[in-house]
């Protein structure tokens, strides 16, 4: 017997935190109870946001063409899907996406790059992009950009970046199965670097 959504929904906007066997269970209800789940969520939701949304537009500035193997990833070298493949876009294309970001009134402007991680060239053409952006809009922006160290971080604060989107994907000790060209331990120093230059990693919005 799943439990009661509602009941959690209530515990949650009395200020509760659920237990840890409540979330869980949350995860492992099965599909059919997805929409009673959805309703009681929403009521949460509701209670604190009514029914603004703030948006965020996601461009994929370079796509597929990636020499690692992270194994959820369509953009990987050990991918089949059908996807489009293109070199970083030029910075015109990103200029066009920006001002159709800012006509659709999104408040962050989120640039994504496929790869282990950005080349000098890339690089530079990114920061060059960012601070172009930044300079004509009133975006907040966020990178995705692949592994970073130190240095790049601190260009990347410099230019105006807001937030660098990096995941640790999944325990350390199963890091392995999910991929093998680059380790847990590179995942945690690129957001060490992050942390160090003082911009904020990706929960979902800002
Ligand atoms: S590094 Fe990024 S783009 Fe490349 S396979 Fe992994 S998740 Fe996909």
């Amino acid at each position: 017997m799943p439990p009661d959504w509602n009941a959690l929904a209530n515990l949650s906007l009395a200020g509760s935190l659920l237990s840890r066997e409540q979330a869980q269970a949350v995860l492992r209800a099965p599909e059919s109870e997805l929409l009673a789940q959805l309703a009681a969520v929403y009521r949460v939701r509701h209670h604190y946001w009514g029914n603004r949304v703030r948006l965020h537009f996601l461009l994929n500035a370079q796509s597929g063409l990636c020499p690692e193997d992270c194994h959820y990833c369509s953009q990987s070298k050990i991918s089949s899907a059908e996807i489009e493949k293109y070199p970083l876009l030029a910075a015109e294309k990103i200029l066009a996406a920006a001002a159709r970001a800012s006509q659709l009134k999104a408040g962050t402007f989120c640039f994504v790059i496929s790869g282990r991680s950005p080349s000098e060239r890339v690089f530079e053409r990114v920061l060059e992009t960012v601070r172009t952006v930044k300079s004509q809009y009133n975006f907040k922006v966020c990178a995705c950009l692949g592994l970073l160290n130190e240095d790049q971080t601190r260009q990347l604060a410099e230019a105006g970046v807001d937030r660098v989107n990096h995941n640790l994907n999944t325990a350390e000790n199963f890091h392995g199965n999910i991929c093998t060209t680059h380790g847990f331990g590179d995942r945690v120093s690129t957001l060490k670097a992050v942390q160090s230059a003082g911009i904020t990693t990706c929960s979902g919005g800002i």
